[in-house]
C-alpha cells in the first residue's frame, strides 16, 4: 500500500492477507475511524481497495473537528479513535476518501474484529455529535475526563452513551424455523423475528410479543443463544430460540411483507455471515446442540 506524509492504512478487506483480522501498511501512525454524518470515511487507492486509515499525530489529514476525540482502545497494538468530521479531510495524490455507509456494505471490507472497533466508533461518534446540549434545560455540555459522561454543568443532568436492546428469535417447529421478510428486507434474504425491548419488559416478554405481533404465534421455551453489537446506531441484539407452542401466522402487514416456516433442508438465503441473524439460523440447522430451558419464567 502506497503511504504519503502522515497517511498509511489498514486493511481489513476479505482475501488480503491475515493479521489477526488487519494489515497494517506502515509502523507509525494510530487508527483512525473517522466519521461524516452516518458515514465512515474510508480510504480508496487507486486499485479501488479501501482502507481504514493511520494517520501520524499533528497531520493535516486530520482537520479541525468540533466533536471530540474518542479513545476506542488498541488495535493488535495500535491505539484506535474516532472522531466526527463536518468536512472530509484534505484529498491526497492515489488516494481518495469514501464516505461508507455502515447499513451497508461495511461487512463485506472488515473482518468482523475490525468492524467491532468501527462499530464501537460510530456508536461514541453518534452520541457525542448528538449531546452537545442539555436535553433537560439545554446548557452546553462538558464531557468528564476519562469517562463517557457528560454532565450539564448548570443542572448536572449526566448524559451517556445510549444502548438500545431488541431481541431476535429462531421459532423452530420440529425441522422448520419460523422466517420473515420485511418491508425492509434487502436482496433476497429471510431472517428472524426482532423488535426493540419496551420499558418494563424482559427480554422473554419481548420475545413472546414480538413474535405474537408480527406473526400471531404463541412460542414457549424461550432460551439465550447470544447477542451482537449493531452500531446502526447504539443497539445490541440479543438472540433466542424459542418453540413454537400455538397459533396461525397472521401477518403484521405494516412491517412484514412474509413469514413461513422452512424445513431445515430448504432453506431460503439468510443475511449476511457476520450477522447474529444468520448465526442463529446455521447453528440450528447445521444440528449444532440448542442452548437448554433451564430457568422457569421469570415474572
Ligand atoms: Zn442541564
Amino acid at each position: 500500500m502506497s503511504t504519503l506524509s502522515g497517511v498509511s492504512t489498514v486493511s481489513g478487506a476479505p482475501g488480503a492477507s491475515d493479521i489477526s483480522g488487519g494489515i497494517f501498511s506502515r509502523d507509525s501512525g494510530d487508527v483512525w475511524f473517522l466519521f461524516k454524518g452516518r458515514h465512515l470515511l474510508l480510504l480508496e487507492d487507486e486499485s479501488g481497495q479501501r482502507f481504514v486509515p493511520r494517520i501520524d499525530k499533528g497531520s493535516p489529514l486530520l482537520p479541525e473537528s468540533p466533536f471530540l476525540t474518542l479513545p476506542l482502545g488498541e488495535f493488535d497494538g495500535l491505539p484506535c479513535f474516532a472522531l466526527a468530521l463536518k468536512e472530509l479531510p484534505p484529498e491526497q495524490p492515489g488516494l481518495r476518501w469514501i464516505e461508507t455507509d455502515m447499513r451497508i456494505g461495511t461487512w463485506e471490507l472488515m473482518k468482523p474484529r475490525l468492524y467491532k472497533f468501527a462499530g464501537k466508533g460510530r456508536q461514541l461518534a453518534h452520541w457525542d455529535a448528538h449531546s452537545q446540549f442539555c436535553p433537560a434545560c439545554g446548557a452546553a455540555t462538558a464531557r468528564e475526563r476519562a469517562s463517557f459522561t457528560k454532565t450539564c454543568p448548570a443542572c448536572r443532568y449526566e448524559q451517556r452513551p445510549p444502548i438500545y436492546v431488541a431481541i431476535m428469535v429462531a421459532v423452530l417447529r420440529g425441522d422448520e424455523v419460523l422466517l420473515i421478510r420485511t418491508h425492509q428486507s434487502r436482496g433476497n434474504a429471510y431472517g428472524l423475528v426482532a423488535g426493540f425491548l419496551e420499558p418494563g419488559e424482559n427480554l422473554e416478554e419481548c420475545v413472546k410479543r414480538e413474535v405474537m405481533e408480527e406473526t400471531g404465534l404463541r412460542v414457549k421455551n424461550i432460551r439465550y443463544h447470544a447477542s451482537q453489537t449493531w452500531p446502526l446506531v447504539s443497539n445490541l441484539m440479543v438472540g433466542f430460540y424459542a418453540d413454537y407452542e400455538a397459533g396461525e401466522i397472521k401477518l403484521q402487514e405494516e412491517e412484514l411483507t412474509l413469514a413461513a416456516f422452512f424445513h431445515r433442508d430448504n432453506l431460503p438465503a439468510r443475511p449476511h455471515p457476520y450477522s447474529l441473524n444468520h448465526q442463529l439460523i446455521t447453528w440450528w440447522a447445521s444440528g449444532k446442540p440448542l442452548p437448554a430451558k433451564v430457568t422457569p419464567d421469570p415474572r
